[in-house]
């Protein structure tokens, strides 16, 4: 918009001062010289030449209407003698040609008062060089006067012509002016066209990402203001729903009672490790453990008991396993961990030291101290592809545990 207004207000200011410096004031010049100089000198000039027949006329015939009516114009011509010389004050040549004049008309009167203020003629003879003298001032009066005229309309006419030439400017100014905000306005309108497309496609790129489930792709525009607007909001709205997917998705993969992971966590943690044993080679072992006679537990100390014995023991496990480890609640009292990178030797290290922790650590309700122990299966993906195969070897060498005694560790395949 401002690439576009620029040069019209540019234009507007220029075209304004050009046409009132270059063409306004100007044709007011030639309007004043018209006025104040030209109509006048014309005037003057025609007076002048109205003294010659009463003059004439007084020498002829001593007619005596004449020497006032003489008077009269005179009168006239020194008022617009006087006039001229304070129009021309600023013009020092012409006013130099126009005082010339006025000299020469001074001379002329003089002569003319000479013929009309005698009431009987000395001579004729006299009489009629006086009058040819006033005639021959008169015409001088006349020619200084045509001078004038002549340079107060040169003078016009360059005003003129300056005004013409300005005005010429004035309208080529405002046509490049035009189009040059023409051309900004295109460029403008394809500029702002430009910005816009691009920040509706990024819009709809973001609203595609959202919708395919990218949730950490944000959105950025900054032009124009209303769709950095929409775009804030829809960022702000895809942060909203991240982080509520985030809750539900800890609340679907998480154990209420104990805090540990179940079995859609677990599930989720076991494609993890078969993942990298495709990708890098890398081994895992899984432990299926499970409380020894928690139904006596239950049934001697009460349900709530029974969930206190669980969740201690969930803590304890998790305490005593590797960093990399995860233990995972997958049913009442059954459990499973996974260890990745673990050998069967680690594997069964790792479990009889969880067994060893259970059994060494009763648990404390009311005033009893409840003693635990549990049985656990061990399996490793050396053994088996699949994730329900190994469940079944890691379930296959837990039964063996809980038939040769409980309380103990049995590796698949030993027993
Ligand atoms: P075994 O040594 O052979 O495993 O015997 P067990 O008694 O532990 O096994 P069984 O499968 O006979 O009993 C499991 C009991 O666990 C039965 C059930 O009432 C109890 N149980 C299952 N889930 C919960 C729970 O969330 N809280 C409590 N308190 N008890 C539960
Ligand atoms: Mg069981
Ligand atoms: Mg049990």
């Amino acid at each position: 918009m401002v690439i576009a207004i620029v040069p019209l207000f540019v234009s507007a200011v220029g075209g304004f001062f050009l046409l009132n410096r270059g063409v306004i004031a100007p044709f007011d010049d030639v309007a004043m010289r018209q006025r104040e100089q030209r109509v006048p000198i014309q005037h003057l000039r025609l007076l002048v030449w109205e003294t010659l027949p009463p003059v004439d006329e007084f020498a002829e015939k001593q007619n005596h209407v004449a020497p006032p009516a003489y008077r009269a114009v005179r009168e006239k011509i020194e008022a617009e003698f006087a006039r001229l010389e304070e129009a021309l004050r600023a013009e020092p040549a012409t006013l130099a040609l126009l005082e010339r004049a006025q000299a020469d008309w001074t001379q002329a009167d003089r002569h003319a008062t000479d013929i009309i203020s005698v009431v009987t003629p000395v001579s004729q003879d006299q009489t009629a060089v006086t009058l040819q003298r006033f005639h021959g001032q008169v015409e001088a009066v006349n020619d200084k006067l045509t001078g004038v005229y002549d340079r107060i309309s040169q003078k016009i006419s360059d005003d003129h012509d300056a005004a013409l030439r300005s005005y010429e400017r004035s309208i080529w100014v405002a046509g490049i002016a035009g189009a040059v905000s023409l051309l900004a306005m295109a460029v403008g309108v394809l500029i702002v066209g430009r910005i816009l497309s691009a920040s509706v496609d990024r819009l709809v790129n973001g609203a595609v990402r959202f919708a395919e489930g990218d949730r950490q792709h944000r959105i950025e525009i900054s032009l124009p203001p209303e769709l950095h607007r929409v775009a804030e909001e829809f960022n702000d709205m895809i942060g909203r729903i991240h982080e509520s997917e985030e809750a539900l998705s800890r609340l679907a993969h998480n154990d209420m009672l104990t805090g540990l992971g179940n079995r859609r966590a677990f599930d989720d943690a076991f494609r993890e490790v078969q993942d990298r044993k495709r990708r890098y080679g890398e081994q895992a072992a899984l432990l299926a453990i499970d409380i020894d006679h928690f139904k006596r537990i239950n049934d001697r100390h009460g349900h709530a008991a029974g969930d206190e014995v669980l969740r201690s023991i969930s803590s304890l496990m998790s305490r005593n396993v590797r960093p990399m480890d995860k233990v995972f609640r997958i049913g009442g009292e059954e459990f499973v961990a996974i260890l990745p990178g673990a050998s069967s030797g680690q594997a069964r290290e790792i479990a009889n030291r969880l067994r060893e922790a259970i059994a060494a650590t009763p648990v404390p309700i009311d005033e009893n101290a409840i003693a635990v122990s549990v049985s656990i299966g061990v399996a490793t993906t050396t053994q088996a592809r699949e994730q329900g195969e190994l469940m079944e070897l890691a379930d296959r060498a837990l039964y063996e545990a809980k038939s040769t005694g409980r309380n103990c560790v049995v590796l698949s395949g030993e027993g």
